[in-house]
């Protein structure tokens, strides 16, 4: 998150006059209490990652992003499934400690680029700047991968933890409006629960259908390496 930059030294600060200036520490503590507002601002308080006010804000930044520079923008929503079991399984408590869990699962598994909120609840957002619709699916699937192969450790017991993930893509020639992204997203997880859940779904791609660093040349070698013999 931005921040204002602290003076490098603030004993050396000093009036134009050249009297040290009585206002200066000051004027320090309001700025490193409004670096710590700003992020309280944007942050659950939980999990540490974005919260619903930051993505609310981000997303539609990084749509008009994508209208101007025409590079594309993904959008994963991931929601852990059956936690209400969860919870009264093993209580409140522990579903607290999941949630901060998945948490770091997911800060660990995403770039630094990329913006990982809390949804809300047992949902979260991520949304994936100068990411095409293939590379989205590629990084929904390592999240679910990481969630299902790392339960939560807890005493004696390892407790497994699955979660479905919706993921589409925003391109500049699309109309859709912020909500209308989301819903799309949505939709998408709402398949993969109904569809049994700890899966990822989104519309359906291949490598040579996205501009994932592949060019004409590489596209015609590799339809090359399909064709028979005697074509
Ligand atoms: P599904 O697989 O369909 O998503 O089922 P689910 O049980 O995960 O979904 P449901 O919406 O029925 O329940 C969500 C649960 O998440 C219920 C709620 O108590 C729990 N939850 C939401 N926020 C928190 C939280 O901050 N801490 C804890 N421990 N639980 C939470
Ligand atoms: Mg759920
Ligand atoms: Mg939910």
């Amino acid at each position: 998150m931005d921040s204002l930059p602290l003076a490098p030294d603030s004993s050396s600060l000093c009036c134009p006059c050249g009297a040290k200036c009585q206002f200066m520490d000051e004027l320090l503590n309001l700025r490193s209490e409004v670096n710590d507002l700003r992020h309280q601002v944007q942050t659950d308080a939980l999990t540490g990652l974005y919260n619903f006010r930051f993505f609310s804000n981000i997303l539609p930044l990084e749509m008009e992003r994508t209208r101007r520079a025409a590079q594309p923008l993904s959008l994963i929503i991931l929601d852990i499934d059956n936690f209400k079991q969860f919870n009264d399984r093993w209580g409140h408590e522990l579903g607290n400690q999941a949630l901060v869990h998945v948490s770091q699962l997911i800060a660990q598994t995403i770039r630094k680029l990329d913006f990982a909120c809390r949804f809300g609840g047992e949902e979260f957002a991520i949304v994936l700047p100068n990411t095409d619709l293939y590379q989205a699916i590629n990084v929904a699937e390592r999240l679910r991968f990481a969630i299902d192969s790392s339960p939560l450790e807890t005493g004696n017991d390892l407790i497994p933890l699955t979660a479905s993930v919706g993921v589409d893509e925003f391109k500049s020639t699309h109309t859709d409006n912020p909500q209308g992204f989301i819903e799309r997203v949505d939709a998408w997880l709402y398949q993969a629960k109904k569809l049994g859940r700890n899966l990822v779904k989104g519309p359906v791609v291949s490598p040579v259908d996205t501009n994932t660093n592949v060019t004409a040349d590489e596209k015609e070698a590799l339809f090359g390496v399909f064709k028979k013999p005697d074509a």
